[in-house]
């Protein structure tokens, strides 16, 4: 079966993940043997878009989807966007590590941007849920109608939050959120989610550089759904909302 990575990171991580670093080259090895058709590529959290965006139309072993990291502080933000937005597939919006809700003003121009040319937000969904809860990606998906939002980690990585994001979803009725598995290992939760908001939401995930795609995999693989549905998850929601169908 085709799969699409749908939230990679490659670049170098800041003191929380001890400076750990990665390259593209390492990327497209470990994609290769995981048996990964293409990968969303996300720099880490020292927001090298520029670095990570050269490094991979430098090479053409392996199809990246960039997504630009939206640090709102960053002076060089928008001349970047500016000046690459034909290569920017997505766009990344982590909360906790911006101390910001994705519904903060300093947000909006991007989110404009994104829904003005149809590219789809990842926003991080954690723990700390007064800045990284995930009633706030649904709560912009709500307003935006043509911004499509992909809630990272199934809404938090927990098997609480997970179940219950996956319960607003269903409530919400809106067609513009999704669920990225990424990073989540409880596979029983995982296969509950699936059954609460639909296979239609879900787009598989591995978070490498942290995870590894054959961790995670497995767990698509084996939920009690039919190929069709995992196809949905594996390749077909994120191949439409890439625009590459
Ligand atoms: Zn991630």
């Amino acid at each position: 079966m085709k799969i699409i990575d749908g939230h990679i990171h490659i670049g170098k991580w800041s003191g929380v993940f001890l400076d750990y670093e990665t390259n593209v080259a390492d990327a497209v090895r470990v994609m290769k043997e995981s048996g990964v058709d293409s990968a969303v590529a996300l720099p880490c959290d020292t927001f090298m878009n520029e670095e990570l965006l050269n490094e991979i139309k430098s090479q053409n072993d392996f199809t990246f989807h960039f997504a630009a990291w939206i640090n709102p502080d960053d002076s060089n933000l928008d001349s970047f966007i500016e000046n690459n937005l034909k290569d920017i597939k997505v766009f990344k919006i982590h909360p906790s590590f911006q101390k910001k809700r994705v519904t903060d003003p300093s947000y909006s121009k991007y989110l404009d941007i994104a829904e003005a040319n149809n590219i789809p937000v990842i926003v991080h969904c954690g723990r700390w849920q007064d800045i990284a809860g995930f009633t706030f990606p649904i709560e912009a998906a709500r307003k935006r109608k043509n911004l499509n939002v992909i809630l990272a980690h199934l809404g938090g990585d927990q098997p609480s939050l997970c179940t219950s994001c996956a319960s607003a979803v269903k409530e919400s009725g809106l067609k513009n959120v999704y669920l990225g598995t990424e990073s989540v290992r409880e596979f029983h939760f995982v296969n509950e989610v699936v059954k609460t908001s639909g296979a239609d939401r879900i787009i598989f995930g591995s978070d490498y550089n942290l995870g590894l795609p054959k961790m995670y995999i497995p767990i698509i693989e084996s939920l009690k759904i039919s190929s069709e549905e995992k196809e949905l998850i594996f390749y077909r929601n994120i191949s439409r909302l890439l625009g590459i169908e």
